[in-house]
Parts: C-alpha cells; structure tokens; sequence
C-alpha cells in the first residue's frame, strides 16, 4: 500500500481523494481519481477541496468521477483517460541542433537558436 496522500492545498490535512492535473496547452484542468504517483503538474485534493476546485479565467475543468464512492466498473476507462491526459500534459522533449551540419544535411531555416535541417538527396 502506497502511504496516505494528503490535500495539496496549504494547511489543509485532510486526506486526498482526487488528482488536479493542468493541461497548459489545451487550457484544461483534469480532476480525477486520485494518481497512482505524483506528477509535476498534478494536484492531489480532498473531497472539499476538489468540490470547491474553480479553474482560472478562461479554462475548462473535466471532473472524471470525483467520488471514489461512485466509481463503478468503468473506472479503469477514466484511469486510463486521466493517465493519457497526463501524458498529454507533459512538455514534449525539444530537439537541438548543436555542433556543425553533418554531411548530407544542409541548413535550410533558423529558429531563435533552432535550426530548421533538410537531408540532402539529390
Ligand atoms: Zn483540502
């Protein structure tokens, strides 16, 4: 058994019962069944806390079966939902060009300090 997650929120120590998770580039927040392990951009909140839960201006808030209670047989569908939103919310890892052009890749753009490569075929 993992040990017991609390509210994320300060001074509050009532246990947690559901994970926040921010998706900044769809401007959504997730709240769902409590992660089965902390996340950078997850939030764990208590019951109160996840009722009370107001996104800021302009976001969307998905509550996915808040209640562990009202968990039914499909909540292995909406674990699976809130893992790929985590996912999804994860910053992609960015590729940079460093060093000279290998042979056979020519520049053709620049990007701030991105360089746009292009194989050179013919
Ligand atoms: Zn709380």
């Amino acid at each position: 058994m993992s040990p017991a997650r609390r509210c994320s929120r300060t001074a509050c120590r009532r246990p947690a019962v559901a994970t926040l998770t921010y998706v900044y580039g769809d401007q959504t927040a997730v709240l769902g069944p409590l992660a089965t392990f902390a996340e950078p951009h997850a939030y764990d909140l208590c019951d109160e806390h996840s009722e009370r839960l107001s996104a800021p201006r302009g976001w969307e808030v998905l509550r996915l079966a808040p209640d562990p209670d009202t968990l039914g047989p499909s909540s292995d569908d909406l674990l699976a939902l809130a893992d790929a939103v985590r996912e999804a919310a994860r910053p992609a890892p960015v590729e940079v060009a460093v060093g000279p052009v290998p042979d056979g890749v020519r520049e053709v753009g620049r990007r701030g300090h991105l360089r746009v490569l292009r194989g050179v075929d013919d």
